[in-house]
């Protein structure tokens, strides 16, 4: 099967709005094995809409559409989808009742134009809002599928999720099971990653394994299909296998993770407090960790010591290291570790200390930067960085970095 994603709405036209469905409805695709041929955006026009939809057809197993749902003017979508196609548009109960108790719940008047939101398709199966008014569609007519969603990112999402994707598995020909897999890669390019397994890239066919590079990271999708779910399990287990045995030391997790969410897991397992010094990370390092929820039985807390005064007042750096190695350096980030872990009393003591740029600092070029760990009845370390990005770049990388060596 493939696909078109037809976005409906002048704002997308006039750049007020970035075309986020179709990227979000095109990985959903992809993790379900639809390819994706085309994208289409087209303003709030019947004409152009309905060429739009002439050429989809022509070209697309499955159109989805998205916007133009809502009770307004300017939204047509399904008034001309249902034109075009020779439909009817009825009154959809459930979804009335949904408006209904919506404007009751609120207190707010109900006008004739939200019975609108009501009308489906005749003939389409209604996909139930559960984040707002207007219900999607999914229609079959010989062999072109036809799917209306509605345009809000926070409605259209969780409506494909739940009830979209599963009516489109349900029309794949063959009733091949599609398993798919990320894997998440630290402290490697997506270029490096990629030339360590060239060779199953090269002969990759099923399953398909496709490097991406994200946010300093890069993850590995790997989707294979069979007939068996249980057999399609374990090709991936097999390709996992073979692409860890080459890039295995930067791997740290499956799936929607990240390296502070993975930390935290290990803490919790291991029943460890943590605490920290942070210079040039200000605190960001306390942040993200508090960003997760349940972390108070691991995070007891730590100090931000971004002067030389407060990393020897609040964390009894010894002034020699300052006058005689700096704070961009080795002894000040194992002193800050240790000490803050001693403060506070924890079995873990971690300290960011260097140039965040984009200035130089003590002679050391910006993004120079030193993380200490240090671990009760274990001698404490301290690694080196040498970042190249912006100011907030470096620190945002250094906080991973601290994740990344604590795992
Ligand atoms: P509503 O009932 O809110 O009017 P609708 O289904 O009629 O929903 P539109 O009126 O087309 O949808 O769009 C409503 C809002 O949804 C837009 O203002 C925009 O914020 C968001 N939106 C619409 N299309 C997209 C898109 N392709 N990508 C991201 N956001 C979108
Ligand atoms: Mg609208």
């Amino acid at each position: 099967m493939n696909a078109e994603i037809v976005a409906v709405g002048t704002e997308l036209l006039l750049g007020q709005i970035a075309n986020t469905n179709a990227q979000f409805l095109s990985e959903q695709l992809a993790e379900i094995g639809v390819n994706v041929y085309y994208h289409t955006v087209v303003g709030d026009n019947p004409k152009r809409l309905e060429r739009a939809i002439v050429q989809a057809q022509e070209r697309a197993d499955l159109i989805i559409f998205t916007g133009g749902l809502g009770p307004t003017k300017d939204d047509l979508t399904k008034e001309t989808i249902a034109k075009h196609l020779g439909r009817k548009l009825i009154s959809d109960e459930a979804a009335l009742q949904t408006i209904i108790s919506y404007f009751q719940k609120t207190g707010r008047v109900m006008t004739e134009n939200n019975k609108k939101q009501a009308l489906v398709v005749e003939g389409a199966k209604v996909l139930p809002n559960e984040h707002g008014m207007a219900p999607g569609m999914f229609l079959k007519i010989d062999t072109s599928h036809y799917m209306l969603l509605p345009g809000p990112p926070h409605e259209m999402q969780p409506m494909f999720r739940k009830y979209g994707r599963s009516a489109v598995l349900d029309q794949l020909e063959a009733k091949e099971r599609i398993e798919s897999r990320v894997l998440r890669y630290f402290g490697i390019g997506e270029a490096q990653l990629a030339e360590e397994i060239d060779d199953i890239l090269e002969t990759q066919s099923n399953p398909t394994v496709a490097p991406l590079a994200g946010d300093n990271e890069v993850t590995v999708r790997i989707t294979a299909r069979h007939q068996s779910e249980d057999e399609a399990v374990l090709m991936i287990d097999e390709m996992e296998k073979r692409v860890n045995e080459r890039v295995g030391e930067h791997f740290y997790g499956y799936g929607d993770t990240s390296l502070m969410r993975e930390l935290l897991k290990v803490l919790e397992g291991k029943n460890l407090t943590i605490a920290a010094a942070e210079s040039l990370t200000g605190g960001l390092f306390q942040s993200e960790m508090t960003a997760v929820t349940g972390v108070s039985t691991m995070l007891i807390g730590g100090i931000v010591c971004y002067s030389n005064q407060s990393k020897l007042k609040l964390c009894n750096v010894k002034e020699d290291t300052i006058n005689n190695h700096g704070v961009v350096s080795e002894q000040c980030a194992v002193e800050l570790a240790e000490n803050v872990r001693e403060l506070l009393g924890t079995d873990i003591g971690i300290s960011f200390t260097g140039v965040a740029g984009p200035d130089s600092l003590e002679g050391h070029p910006a993004g120079t930067i030193w993380i200490g760990i240090s671990l009760k009845d274990k001698p404490t370390k301290a690694f080196l960085l040498n970042l190249a990005g912006s100011r907030n770049g470096n620190r945002k990388r250094t906080v991973q970095y601290g994740c990344y060596y604590l795992l």
